[in-house]
């Protein structure tokens, strides 16, 4: 790196800063990092706790099983973490009671320059913490992770595609499924031609480009018809159920 600016920065508060740091180490984002397009940090909330033993987290008021984080030690490194760099990051709390993550979300994101994202534990935040930052909240789906670090990956996975030069090819997103709502990609061969009696459609392997075009066109129509039934046509997906 030449010590610019990259166009896109995260800045994670965990209790688990290894999750992020070994993600970031790995593939397509540590190349992005490499390159200086992207920079991702993770802080660890516990450095901002001023018990004895770190704790950050305590019983919920009014009873109830296990423990909510706490909002000073949340609030202090949130604070702090937003210091470090002169441009203001988007507050981002992952939260199974947030908007749902979809391609229109990511796309917002990707135009911002900076991300300053909070992964819960255990029960989630205190919710003064929501009230003070006044965070956008985000949900990847209607489940419960055991923390906001996976749901915060799979923000950053998405996000950091539609940063610039992060893809080798700036057409590679265009084409996508969900790049434009509901529609769903083509499928997708590679050698062998012949496996397990499963043949490779001809007109790929043709050399004419606007029959692959055409094909790929109508394969991708008809698979965002089938949109929500895809599962119950996949025999995977049948014998599993
Ligand atoms: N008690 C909370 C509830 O019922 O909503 C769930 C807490 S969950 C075990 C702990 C943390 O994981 C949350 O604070 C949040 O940061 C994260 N998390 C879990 N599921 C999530 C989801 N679907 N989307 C985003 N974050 C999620």
């Amino acid at each position: 790196m030449d010590g610019a600016v990259p166009r896109f920065r995260v800045d994670v508060l965990t209790l688990f800063p290894e999750l992020i740091t070994g993600y970031a180490s790995q593939s397509l984002l540590k190349l992005a990092i490499s390159a200086g397009l992207v920079a991702v940090e993770a802080w660890n909330i516990r450095d901002w706790s001023k018990d004895k033993h770190q704790r950050v987290d305590d019983r919920p008021f009014g009873g109830g099983p296990g423990m909510v984080l706490m909002c000073e030690p949340v609030i202090d490194a949130y604070e702090a973490v937003q210091a470090k760099v002169e441009r203001p990051g988007l507050p981002v709390m992952m939260t199974p009671a947030g908007r749902r993550l979809d391609q229109r979300l990511v796309e917002e994101l990707a135009t911002s320059e900076r991300l300053v994202i909070l992964c819960g534990r255990y029960e989630g935040f205190d919710d003064r913490i929501r009230q003070v930052i006044r965070p956008l909240e985000v949900s990847i789906g209607d489940y419960v992770c055991n923390g906001g670090e996976v749901p915060a990956m799979a923000l950053i996975d998405a996000t950091i595609r539609l940063i610039p030069g992060v893809l080798g090819d700036a057409e590679s997103t265009e084409d996508e499924s969900h790049s434009e709502p509901g529609r769903l990609e083509y499928p997708q061969y590679t050698r062998p031609r012949d496996y397990r009696g499963l043949a490779v459609p001809d007109v790929l392997l043709g050399g004419n480009h606007g029959a692959v075009a055409k094909w790929r066109e109508e394969q991708s129509r008809a698979r965002s018809q089938r949109g929500v039934e895809r599962t119950d046509s996949n025999p995977g997906a049948a014998a599993s159920g």
